[in-house]
């Protein structure tokens, strides 16, 4: 009978803010090893033990590791470092929503969340995936035909999860964390609905940003640009 191949395993290591990020992303490619690494020299590796020995040997003596749970990724990303802009706008038009915005590709994904985003991981916020905007549309704050929009909230954000985006957005599965003035740490977009207006849940991750019970877009209503509300611009 054929052997079969080596199951996979996987490590964490602390490196050191001396490695190259880089580098250990192209020798990880290069040895078919999934997983991550930050700039901090923290590193998820995951893969045939052979492939991990020789990332780690390429990594640097003595680096301490330790057994960790294969996590089924698809990929290895740097994790830590920007993937671009969000912003949300409170948009008041025929129903009034709030529009979360993710620059992916050189366009702003968008989606239409009617109660706004959350920071308690028990409620899921529905999230309808609209057309993409242009990164021009950002920074607008003013009237718009019987309504008008506001910038509730911007910055930037990563890129997280198991596979690489936008694939991970066309699965229908996308983990990313925030690094907004109202909005920070982990959240999720998890498709439920597919067709001409697919239906997404918003969700908080449960992280050191998380927070049990209220509600931030009642709490902070107003512009991250302007100080004014939305209410006090439609006034
Ligand atoms: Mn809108």
């Amino acid at each position: 009978m054929a052997s079969s191949p080596p199951r996979n395993r996987a490590l964490r290591a602390s490196a050191g803010d001396g490695i190259d990020p880089m580098a250990v992303v192209a020798r990880a490619r290069d040895l078919g090893v999934m997983g991550w690494v930050r700039p901090t020299g923290e590193i998820h590796a995951e893969g045939a033990p052979g492939a991990l020995e020789a990332l780690m040997a390429f990594v640097g003596e003595g680096v301490p590791t330790e057994r960790a749970r294969v996590e089924g990724h698809e990929q290895f990303a740097i994790r830590g470092v920007s993937a671009g802009v969000f912003v949300v706008q409170e948009h008041q038009a025929t129903a009034h929503h709030y529009d979360l915005r993710l620059e992916v590709d050189g366009v702003m994904r968008s989606w239409a969340v009617p109660k706004g985003p959350s920071l308690d991981p028990a409620v899921k916020r529905l999230a309808v995936e609209v057309e993409d905007h242009s990164l021009g549309h950002n920074d607008f704050e003013g009237t718009l035909g019987d309504g008008g929009v506001i910038v509730w909230d911007r910055g930037t954000y990563e890129q997280g999860g198991r596979v690489a985006w936008p694939e991970a957005l066309e699965r229908g599965h996308a983990v990313f964390v925030l690094h907004g003035e109202k909005l920070r740490g982990g959240f999720a977009l998890q498709r439920t609905r597919e067709g001409a207006k697919p239906q997404w849940l918003l969700i908080k991750r449960r992280d050191d940003e998380a927070r049990a019970g209220g509600d931030i877009v009642a709490e902070q209503p107003e512009s991250v640009v302007s100080g004014r509300t939305l209410a006090e611009l439609l006034g």
